[in-house]
């Protein structure tokens, strides 16, 4: 059984938990899901989802709650990360934005609400990095890449710029791979990640 922490102080949960199971299931595994709010959850996890949300209250409440430590630490020992959307810029080395305060895990410049009023939210397909057909990608208030560290594996553009990357045991993508039937983003980060570093 696959031990997923989702962090759940703020934002999108259910649906992730969907998509890790059905991942799982696709590699004959079982997941179990812990919703993670207080500190203490994240050292018996042993892939962490960083979910959407508001990405100000989120870093705000996993440095108030002890969580920030846990995730530094989870990544630190080669434990996978799926960060996406808020969860990208909570992770981010630069959010360009104070009230964010970054985990500075994935090293890339975001930036916040990126696409403009008249794209707040829409769903194109994506080619990404290690997937045979397009992704159905939904964007919604989502962040662009704006600069990339040496290290970091860009996985998909749009627009010429980053929408998704790998940085070590993390991938972190602008849009929402949760809210498809679709598992194979979280295939990719859980499954691809725990044997790419074995
Ligand atoms: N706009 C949000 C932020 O900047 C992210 C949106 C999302 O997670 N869907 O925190």
């Amino acid at each position: 059984t696959l031990t997923a922490g989702v962090v759940a102080v703020q934002g999108d949960v259910s649906e992730h938990a969907g998509a890790i199971k059905r991942a799982a299931a696709a590699h004959g595994e079982d997941a179990e899901i812990r919703e993670i709010r207080d500190a203490g959850i994240v050292p018996d996890c042993d892939v962490l989802l960083m979910p959407g949300g508001e990405s100000t209250t989120i870093s705000r409440l996993l440095h108030r709650e002890d969580i920030a430590e846990e995730i530094v630490a989870h990544v630190e020992a080669g434990k996978p990360v799926l960060a996406t959307c808020a969860g990208l810029i909570v992770a981010s080395t630069d959010a360009q934005d104070d009230r964010v305060e970054t985990l500075d895990l994935v090293d890339v410049t975001v930036e916040r609400n990126a696409f403009g009023r008249q794209k707040d939210s829409f769903e194109a397909p994506l080619d990404v990095r290690g997937l045979d057909d397009p992704f159905p990608a939904v964007f919604i208030r989502a962040p662009l890449i704006s600069e990339v560290g040496d290290d970091v594996e860009v996985l998909a553009t749009w627009d010429d710029r980053a929408v998704a990357v790998r940085d070590g045991p993390i991938v972190g993508t602008s849009f929402h791979p949760e809210l498809t039937d679709d598992p194979r983003i979280h295939d990719l980060a859980f499954f691809e990640t725990v044997e790419a570093s074995q």
